[in-house]
């Protein structure tokens, strides 16, 4: 007997993250900050082991009106200013299509949002193998299977292993929804290049012959990718999209502001036929309704502030950081071949991933931590944060791993 109901799990969450920070933060307060090497956190730290958390941003936020922080949004899909900023911002000239967008609670609103109103319950979900845990989870809390896709062949993208998970779904549903976290891919810091994206739509036009398909994007993390703007440029790629495709793509403050509390974000559903993208607009909208209801005001309001009003500020000092993140991810990457320590092909962002099979990882993330370095497992892989490590605890690292590997492989 139980009162939820039977389709979920009623298993606790097994958070990976947050049980690690605490013996992380327990091994600091016996042996010292300089013993300890703390790699699991996946904000952005600053040098001196502080949360980075842009001036630009928060002081705008505090200079609003309180009754503009108070207020209820002014629409269930986001308010219209911040709804068109957020379309200028991410596309940045770089789309012709079709598009409406709705603001949710960060990424993961967005997200949710689509897999949950685009699939059935018992379809079937395509994620990468390779993931932010929380797309298995919102599967699992929406009644869906999951296919996974193998991420790389070699060091380039696996388009062989999407077609094949495509095939294996279209077989037996009528839709395919198909998760691509990238630019700066959670957790392995690959970014796609545009040649890769064109495969991708070239795969996604050939199943639209037969099906309906829905491409996620997550770019939870794209203005930190080191070509800023240019990280952009693959959008026109989706301008080629078939009628019978419609790509969303989910942005999220929690990263691109260092507002991760804040709970803002949004899905911008872009697609040619217009029938189509008015329904998606009515559920979602729908869907915002009955869930959150509409997203925090203030958020929405700095958001436009800062973009319409200290862009130049914003910037500069956003760049400041993925200077520092490159720096620290630089040292690492570059120490990594020098010691032969292996990794998933790693570009840019907030995490570098060492690559080997589970029953190594077990093994070594318990000797790790036994000589004071903590990371997070990851299905085939050890998330080393480089976006909260600082640069003096950063060199070294890749070495002192290596040989704690040497040990137990
Ligand atoms: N997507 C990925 C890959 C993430 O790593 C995260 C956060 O860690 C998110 C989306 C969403 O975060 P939020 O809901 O705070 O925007």
């Amino acid at each position: 007997m139980s009162f939820v109901k039977k389709s979920v799990s009623t298993e606790p969450i097994v958070d990976t993250v947050f049980a690690i920070v605490r013996k992380a933060k327990e091994d600091v307060a016996k042996n010292g900050a300089d013993v300890v090497t703390d790699a699991t956190i996946g904000s952005l730290y600053d040098e001196q082991g502080q949360l980075v958390a842009l001036d630009t941003c928060f002081s705008s936020l505090k200079a609003l009106d309180n009754r503009v922080l108070a207020k209820y949004a002014s629409a269930f899909t986001g308010n219209p200013d911040f709804c068109k900023d957020v379309y200028d911002w991410v596309l940045n000239g770089n789309s012709t299509l079709p598009h409406e967008v709705i603001a949710t609670p960060g990424g993961t609103g967005a997200v949710d949002m689509t897999i949950s109103e685009c699939l059935d319950a018992g379809q079937t979900v395509i994620l990468p193998e390779i993931a932010w845990g929380s797309y298995k989870l919102m599967a699992g809390m929406d009644s869906l299977e999951v296919e996974n896709y193998s991420l790389f062949d070699g060091d380039a993208f696996n388009i062989k292993d999407l077609e094949r998970a495509c095939q294996t779904v279209m077989a037996k549903q009528d839709k395919l929804v198909i998760v691509i976290n990238d630019p700066c891919q959670n957790p392995t810091g690959y970014s796609m290049t545009v040649d890769e994206w064109k495969q991708v739509v070239a795969l996604l036009n050939a199943c639209a012959k037969t099906h309906e398909v829905v491409l996620l994007n997550d770019i939870a993390y794209i203005d930190f990718a080191y070509g800023q703007e240019k990280a952009k440029d693959y959008f026109k790629v989706f301008d080629d999209i078939d009628e019978n495709v419609a790509v969303v793509v989910s942005f999220s403050l929690s990263k691109s502001m260092t507002a991760y509390g804040m709970r803002c974000g949004a899905a911008i559903v872009m697609t040619k036929n217009e029938d189509n993208l008015r329904d998606m607009k009515n559920v979602f909208e729908k869907d915002a309704r009955a869930t959150w209801s509409n997203i925090n005001n203030g958020a929405m309001a700095m958001f436009v502030d800062v973009l319409e009003n200290h862009k130049e500020e914003y910037n500069a000092e956003r760049r400041k950081y993925v200077a520092l993140l490159k720096q620290r991810s630089d040292i690492f990457i570059q120490e990594a071949a020098e010691v032969g320590l292996k990794h998933y092909p790693y570009r840019e962002g907030f995490f570098v991933t060492l690559s080997m099979d589970n029953d190594v990882r077990d093994a070594f993330h318990e000797a790790l931590m036994k000589n004071h370095i903590y990371t997070v497992k990851v299905n085939k892989g050890i998330r080393v944060a480089v976006c909260s490590l600082s640069v003096e605890k950063t060199k070294g690292l890749a070495k002192k791993m290596k040989d704690i590997l040497d040990q137990v492989a």
